[in-house]
C-alpha cells in the first residue's frame, strides 16, 4: 500500500465530501495498483479516485487494457503527454520514457511540442495522448506528428472531451471571442470534438479502434463517470495502431 498516496486522497476526500465515508460502498478494484476496497469520491463523481495510485476512470481504463494485453512499459519507448500520475510514478525509472509537456513539472521530464515532435521517425513504440488536442490550435498536425514519430505495429492512444450528439467537430468561427469559446468548449479548449474524432485520427494514418469492456468491468473497475455533469459519462478512448 502506498500510505502517503492513501493519507492524501483520504484527506482530500474527507475536505471535498466527508459523508461519503458514511454511505456504505461497493468493493472496486484497481487494474493499476491491484489495490480492492473503497474508492474516493472526486467534486460530482462518486467514486472515481483509487486511494492507493491516484488513478481516475480514465486510467483505469487504460490499465485494464494493459493488464488484459500484457503490456509492460518498462524497456519501451514511450512518449506520454501531460503523464497521469499512476503511470508517470510506475514508468519514471524507464530511461526511455518521455514525461512530456509544455514544461517541465513533477509528473515532466521533458518539453515537447506535440505539433513539432523532436524525436525521429518511427521513434517510439507507445504514445498515450489524452485530453490534449482540445487544448492545441493546430490539432491535425498534431495527429501527423504522433504518427510520424511512432514505429510501424506501434500503438498510440488518444481520448479527448467528446460530444457523442455532435456527427462534426465544432471549430469556432474566425474572430470568436476566446471567453465565448470556452463557455462552449470549456477550460482552454479550442474546439469540440464530435463522433468524427475517430475519422481524423485514421485521415493521418492510423488504424482505429475503440478499447472496450463488459458493464461488470465498469463496475468492478469504475471506468465510466457518474454524474450528470459529464460531457460524455465516459472517456472513450481510441487505440491507433500505425
Ligand atoms: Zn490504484
Amino acid at each position: 500500500m502506498n500510505i502517503s498516496v492513501f493519507v492524501q486522497e483520504y484527506l482530500r476526500g474527507a475536505m471535498r465530501n466527508p459523508g461519503q465515508f458514511l454511505q456504505p460502498r461497493a468493493q472496486r478494484h484497481c487494474p493499476i495498483c491491484e489495490y480492492a476496497g473503497r474508492f474516493i469520491d472526486v467534486g460530482p463523481r462518486p467514486e472515481a479516485r483509487c486511494p492507493n495510485c491516484s488513478s481516475k476512470e480514465r486510467d483505469r481504463i487504460m490499465g485494464l487494457y494493459f493488464r488484459r494485453n500484457a503490456i509492460d512499459m518498462m524497456g519501451q519507448r514511450v512518449l506520454h503527454f501531460s503523464p497521469e500520475r499512476p503511470f508517470f510514478r510506475q514508468w519514471k525509472n524507464n530511461p526511455a520514457y518521455i514525461a512530456g509537456d509544455v514544461k517541465i513539472s513533477k509528473v515532466a521530464n521533458t518539453v515537447v511540442d506535440i505539433t513539432n515532435i523532436q524525436f525521429k521517425l518511427d521513434y517510439f513504440d507507445y504514445l498515450i495522448c489524452h485530453h490534449i488536442l482540445e487544448h492545441v490550435p493546430e490539432d491535425v498536425q498534431g495527429m501527423r506528428e504522433c504518427f510520424r514519430v511512432l514505429k510501424p505495429g506501434g500503438l498510440a492512444f488518444f481520448s479527448v472531451p467528446l460530444d457523442m450528439e455532435r456527427a462534426h467537430t465544432w471549430e469556432p468561427p474566425a474572430g470568436m471571442p476566446a471567453e465565448e469559446i470556452e463557455r462552449i468548449c470549456g477550460w482552454d479548449h479550442v474546439r469540440l470534438y464530435g463522433r468524427d474524432f475517430a475519422t481524423k485520427l485514421e485521415a493521418v494514418g492510423f488504424h482505429v479502434e475503440l478499447i472496450a469492456f463488459t458493464p461488470q468491468e465498469a463496475e468492478q473497475f469504475r471506468l465510466s463517470e457518474q454524474h450528470a455533469l459529464s460531457l460524455q459519462g465516459l472517456d472513450r478512448i481510441f487505440i491507433c495502431k500505425k
